[in-house]
């Protein structure tokens, strides 16, 4: 198998993995032999780069329900030796085509043992071929602390996918991954490796769930999302809509819709960037997130003794749980009053917000705008 070829079914394999931050299927990518693999992604900073997404080996020795790279599903395997791989990411880069990589892996010998080749790798980049862009390293389930470690000093980014909320729900999804010991463990551990060792401190960790494949619900997703934040201080959560493949043991579970997986984000911003908490967000009867609006206009409506909110005297928070209204539009909304007040909603349009989302929760010098019901969103 040549070059090419390895990277055509490696690429494949890596691209279910969101937790590098990468875009994800719909996004444009470059549509040629090695641009296929190559995905926008934000980093930490909030810049969008080109990243290679690609896995050392796709030979497994688990057996996940719900991957295509399971081991004894008939599929062709190939790996990538550290050289190789370093090599061709190289070329990659002088060619300007990407200025970071992921890497990712089945399990071969355990989670050490394959870390050791993605190290390797890893090595060879910020060495032989002095490579000083972003790097983000996956932890394999059941790692140890040498090999955290060492990923840690030369990755950007490490992350272990935990997959689901709990060790019943990942029972459903992978009967040989422990969550505790082989999951859980190697995010701790990182993040004490991370507040302990001055070197690491810039140094952080994300993970991602399948979503809807346990049959588990979104508060117990957004339930453990919060945990994580709390505890690992992790940077980010993903979350992956659940999609059936073919010779595996899900193929005949539903496929997850997408706009779960869109209310889940919408959550994990109003925790991130929102100053929500998880007892502020609202569930149905089953636990799971409403879909037929976006969730903090559920949380408006469910509090009218919130509302409505005097955009020339509100603060950052008020202003911040005003559907339409978000962290960059609540900033310019304070900077703006200081030298105008607000009189028309269609100042605010032009300071970002959606006016016609906010225009039923806002007074504008004491006046309510005049709005129509908004559609959900
Ligand atoms: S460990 Fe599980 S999810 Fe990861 S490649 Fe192997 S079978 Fe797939």
């Amino acid at each position: 198998m040549d070059t090419l070829q390895k990277l055509d079914l490696l690429g494949e394999g890596a691209q279910a993995d969101l937790a590098c931050g990468s875009c994800g299927e719909g996004q444009k990518r470059v549509r040629d032999d090695v641009g296929r693999w190559i995905y926008p992604a934000v980093r930490p900073d909030g810049k969008t780069i080109r990243m290679l997404k690609v896995l050392q080996t796709n030979a497994c020795e688990k057996n996940c329900y719900y991957c295509a790279t399971r081991c004894g599903r008939a599929q062709p395997r190939t790996t990538f030796q550290p050289d190789e791989l370093a090599r061709v990411f190289d070329e990659i880069h002088r060619a300007r085509l990407a200025e970071a990589i992921f890497i990712s892996s089945g399990v071969v010998g355990g989670g050490t043992r394959t870390m050791e080749r993605m190290i390797a790798t890893a090595e060879l980049l910020r060495g032989k071929y002095a490579f000083r862009g972003y790097l983000h390293l996956k932890l394999m389930p059941g790692a140890e602390a040498a090999a955290i470690e060492r990923a840690l000093q030369l990755a950007d980014r490490v992350s272990v996918n935990l997959e689901a909320p709990s060790s019943e729900y990942l029972a459903k999804l992978s009967p040989t991954k422990r969550y505790a010991e082989e999951l859980l463990a190697p995010l701790q551990l990182a993040r004490r490796m991370i507040e302990t060792n001055p070197a690491l401190h810039r140094k952080t960790m994300t993970t991602q769930f399948v979503v809807g494949a346990a049959d588990e619900s979104d508060r117990e997703i957004v339930a453990t999302t919060a945990r994580l934040y709390r505890d690992l201080a992790l940077a980010r959560v993903y979350f992956s809509a659940f999609q059936p493949v073919e010779n595996t043991p899900l193929e005949n579970h539903a496929p997850t819709p997408l706009l779960r997986e869109h209310r889940l984000y919408q959550t994990d911003f109003l925790l991130r960037q929102y100053g929500f908490t998880f007892d502020d967000l609202i569930f149905d009867a089953a636990g799971n997130l409403p879909t037929e609006s976006d969730p903090k206009t559920v949380w408006a409506i469910n509090h009218p003794e919130a509302f409505p909110v005097e955009l020339n005297r509100a603060s950052r928070e008020e202003l911040l749980r005003v559907p339409g209204i978000g962290p960059r539009s609540a900033a310019r909304i304070l900077c703006a009053r200081r030298t105008r007040r607000f009189r028309t909603i269609e100042q605010l349009a032009r300071l970002g917000a959606d006016e016609r989302r906010a225009a039923p929760f806002v007074l504008l010098d004491g006046r309510m705008p005049p709005h129509q019901l908004a559609l959900p969103v």
